[in-house]
């Protein structure tokens, strides 16, 4: 069985481009297994997760990310969280009236979560944080943050994204490339460059069962694909489900909610976490009620 479930950051052709490639497939399925969304859901959050951790990767110190999709119907959010980019966590939240039906399975990004739809992308470092807005106009996923880099920022960027959800398993593969600024050409729009059009064009063979964990082991086809450009992997990062939530942290926010309302808790209260399931009773004497 090929080893899933890590992300490994690499780079090509001495530097002048660099890549992240993620490969979820236990880690996602286990984040999934407690929830009860439709399958396109699933795959959703499992391409959120991938992507996200290729984003994590690319940030050099340790930090805490959020990406977080709003609508409104039938799909209202999608959330990933990840710590450390070593674990993570996941949760959705539907329109009531779709809650049971799978019609949200073949539905385009747009019509998934109506107008308006955003997508924010959150860096917390220990003393400050960052932010990212993306607009969700394309049809997919892959295609409103390709388009965002290279509209908004002018980074020359090429984002394969792929998932596959059953009502057992669930699996995504990211691969994110991009041009350095030791890269010749300083923005998109100088850039004439015949080694990106050759990345291009190896990028482009690239088919979702290669990348999905049916492919070959993940550094071997990173050479295989890109033999010609010298890949040379720099980190490997594992990945595995798990929640932060804890006892402690629900009564930190249930003293927030009520200072800010201004008004004490009437009785105890029965709380699930959304990402993990797991239930808590917090009574109104520990909140200070
Ligand atoms: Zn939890």
């Amino acid at each position: 069985m090929t080893s899933s479930d890590k992300c490994l950051s690499f780079h090509l052709q001495e530097g002048a481009f660099k890549g992240h490639f993620c490969r979820l497939s236990t880690s996602i399925t286990d984040a999934l297994k407690m929830h009860n969304y439709p399958l396109r859901v699933n795959q959703l959050l499992a391409e959120m997760a991938a992507i996200s951790h290729c984003f994590s990767a690319d940030i050099k110190s340790d930090s805490k990310t959020t990406m977080q999709l709003t609508g409104t119907s039938p799909l209202k959010l999608a959330l990933v969280n990840s710590q450390d980019s070593k674990f993570f966590r996941c949760c959705a939240t539907l329109a009531q009236d779709t809650l049971d039906s799978n019609a949200t399975d073949t539905l385009s990004i747009p019509k998934l979560f109506g107008q308006n739809g955003k997508l924010v992308f959150t860096i917390e470092f220990s003393n400050h944080s960052y932010q990212t807005i993306i607009e969700l106009s394309a049809a997919n996923l892959q295609d409103c943050i390709q388009h965002y880099f290279i509209q908004s920022q002018q980074i020359p960027t090429i984002i394969l994204l792929f998932s596959k959800s059953s009502f057992k398993a669930t699996e995504s593969a990211a691969l994110l490339l991009q041009a350095t600024p030791e890269s010749p050409g300083s923005n998109l729009f100088e850039f004439e460059n015949d080694t990106w059009h050759h990345l291009s064009c190896l990028a482009a063979t690239l088919k979702d069962h290669e990348l999905l964990s049916s492919g070959p082991a993940m550094e071997h086809l990173l050479n295989l694909v890109f033999n010609q450009l010298n890949p040379v992997v720099s980190r490997e990062t594992s990945l595995s489900f798990k929640c932060t939530c804890s006892y402690e942290r629900i009564v930190d926010i249930l003293k927030r909610i009520q200072s800010e309302n201004k008004s004490n808790m009437d009785e105890d209260l029965h709380i699930r976490c959304e990402s993990c399931g797991k239930k808590y009773s917090v009574d109104k004497v520990s909140i200070g009620s």
